[in-house]
């Protein structure tokens, strides 16, 4: 095998998943170019709720959702939402994801992200600390709330879950949440504090410090929009912007753009987007002091930089349609109706794509038909939970040595 110097990798995609790996292929001394077609974090790592939180291990995929699919589908005020002109298209993920929700398959699936989603922290904080991006960094704790016991009932199998593994869980009861969170109107009878989340105070200024951090270590960040990857006769990849770079291996964690890059080198898999929105109530950063999330409205709240960033909703409506107002209208109502003090109107609206495999597993390892490809994508609504943990995986992959994680149920063959 030649020496990691000689080996030239190109990265294609630089959100949290692309910048780690970049930064954990250049320590372990390849030489590396970081491609994308707008500036760092400018996707899904953009506009995330912030959380970096090693207990949402818990996926979506959930036994009551078909129960509560109709519910869910057809009522106003849900946080799914569904583009009927797409749904026949999606039809086969949905499927699927459905095959994902019975118990068996959310204890498995919890289990896998626990495995990835426990070792980030290891890998995050070095990469935050070597490149300053610790201070747009703040602990304090994930409140996720329920609003009566009916919620909790439905969603005991993921409480359940929640007592099983997550080592830093403590119950509370509505008074325990009032004093935690003062501002919080008092709609809520049950809390799960997670006392070792953290979150970011602004995701797109971490990636973008992670990202001048590689450079001024001898990396390249170029600005192009990959829209092949081959093989030339030589064997070497070539990957076609407006120029075209030859390289010796590459990572594709374009998020959920990668399946526009499936094609002879890299076998389709169910990679779909469920998009997700975001509110900002400028100016009310100090509201809460802690990321805090309700069980049932689909969204959480953090206290960011910029103010405070409520970000959640599933919309099922595929990579090309313009945003649906409704969604950033059910943020902004429902925000208010969990903080009454947040009377202006938002000053800043987003909507983004999560990259999202039906079993809410992201898929992490070489093309089964290209191996110097290394597949990184799929990290649905966690990414910024288990980017750097990916990142190291990613390393470990190109180097031919043993990764952190035990990477069974995430290989790219599953499907
Ligand atoms: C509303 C919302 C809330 C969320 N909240 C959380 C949270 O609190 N905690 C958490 O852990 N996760 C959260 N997530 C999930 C998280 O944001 C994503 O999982 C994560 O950002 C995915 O990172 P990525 O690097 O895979 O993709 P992205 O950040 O989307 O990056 C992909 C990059 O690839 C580039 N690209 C695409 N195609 C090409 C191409 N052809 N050529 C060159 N470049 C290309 C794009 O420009 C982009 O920069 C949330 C997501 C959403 C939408």
């Amino acid at each position: 095998m030649s020496a990691p110097g000689d080996t030239h990798i190109a990265v294609v995609g630089a959100g949290i998943v692309g910048i780690s790996s970049a930064l954990y292929l250049q320590k372990a001394g390849f030489r590396v170019t970081l491609l994308d077609r707008n500036e760092p974090g400018t996707g899904a790592s953009f506009g995330n709720a912030g959380a970096i939180a090693p207990h949402a291990f818990v996926p979506v995929n959930s036994p009551s959702i078909p129960r509560r699919l109709l519910k869910l589908m057809f009522s106003g005020g849900s946080p799914l939402s569904i583009n009927w002109a797409y749904a026949p298209r999606m039809m086969p993920w949905l499927i699927s994801f459905l095959r994902h929700c019975s118990h068996d398959e959310v204890t498995r699936i919890s289990h896998a992200l626990h495995s990835l989603l426990s070792r980030n922290l290891e890998f995050a904080l070095p990469l935050f600390r070597e490149s300053g991006a610790d201070s747009l960094i703040r602990g304090g704790g994930y409140l996720h709330l329920y609003e009566n016991e009916a919620d909790c009932r439905d969603l005991s199998t993921e409480i359940q879950m929640y007592r099983d593994l997550a080592g830093d869980m403590e119950e509370i009861d509505a008074a325990e949440v009032g004093r935690l969170e003062p501002n919080l109107a008092p709609v809520f009878v049950k809390g799960l504090y997670f006392k070792s989340a953290l979150h970011y105070l602004s995701p797109v200024d971490v990636c973008a410090t992670l990202a001048r951090h590689f450079c001024a270590e001898g990396g390249t960040f170029l600005r192009e929009d990959i829209a092949s990857i081959d093989k030339n006769t030589a064997g070497k990849l070539v990957l076609k912007g407006v120029r075209a770079h030859v390289v010796d291996q590459a990572v594709l964690s374009a998020g959920a753009h990668s399946r526009r890059l499936f094609g002879t080198t890299i076998a389709p898999v169910p990679l779909e987007t469920e998009r997700g929105y975001h509110v900002v109530f400028g100016g009310h950063g100090g509201i809460i002091s802690r990321t805090c999330s309700s069980a049932t409205a689909g969204f959480a709240m953090t206290p960011m930089n910029e103010g405070l960033r409520c970000a959640g909703m599933v919309e099922l409506a595929g990579l090309d349609k313009g945003p649906n107002p409704a969604c950033h209208a059910y943020l902004e109502r429902t925000a208010r109706r969990f903080l009454p003090d947040l009377r202006e109107s938002p000053s800043s609206t987003w909507m983004g794509f999560r990259p999202s495999m039906p079993d809410a597993l992201p898929v992490i390892g070489r093309s089964p038909r290209t191996p110097e490809i290394i597949l990184a994508f799929g990290h649905q609504h966690v990414g910024m939970s288990s980017g750097c943990v990916t990142g190291r995986i990613v390393a470990a992959l190109a180097a031919d040595e043993t990764p952190p994680v035990d990477l069974t149920p995430f290989r790219p063959e599953r499907f």
